[in-house]
């Protein structure tokens, strides 16, 4: 069996808690630990908060879709927008790397370090998806 939700957003800042207490309350339905129901939480909000700083430059009118699966006993998680894109993912993923001077380029080694596996797909100009399985 498989269980899915889907929510779709404004990219607004204000999203962002509400983005983590859904995917926590999704994900609660698997056995994971309180640790593990933290670093979800921390991987979608670093993830919707790319969307609308990066993908979106900071505009609330654009759109940020949640897709969450349960599937295998696995969570998967994807966090998209249709915003900028990303040039070079590889140098994207590089432990302080950032486009933005007052950034720690952070987000996304939090990502890779707390899911399972992760994959970005993005086209410069069409967007950014950002796929992560626990
Ligand atoms: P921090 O997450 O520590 O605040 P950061 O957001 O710059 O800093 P990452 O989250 O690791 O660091 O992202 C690295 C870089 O990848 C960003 O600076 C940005 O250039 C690019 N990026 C990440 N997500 C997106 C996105 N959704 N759309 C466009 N660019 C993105
Ligand atoms: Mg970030």
């Amino acid at each position: 069996i498989k269980n899915r939700a889907r929510i779709e957003m404004s990219s607004m800042s204000e999203n962002i808690g509400f983005a983590r207490i859904a995917a926590a309350t999704f994900a609660a339905q698997l056995n994971f630990t309180l640790a593990e129901i933290e670093e979800i939480k921390v991987a979608v909000s670093e993830a919707v908060s790319n969307c609308i700083i990066h993908g979106y430059e900071n505009r609330p009118d654009g759109t940020i879709v949640l897709n969450m699966t349960i599937e295998d006993g696995k969570l998967k998680i994807e966090v998209e927008d249709f915003g900028v894109g990303i040039e070079d993912i590889e140098a994207a993923m590089q432990p302080s790397f950032t486009t933005s001077e007052e950034r720690m380029g952070l987000g996304l080694v939090f990502i890779n370090s707390f899911m399972n596996e992760m994959e970005i797909i993005s086209t410069p100009g069409e967007g950014t998806l950002v796929r992560m399985v626990k």
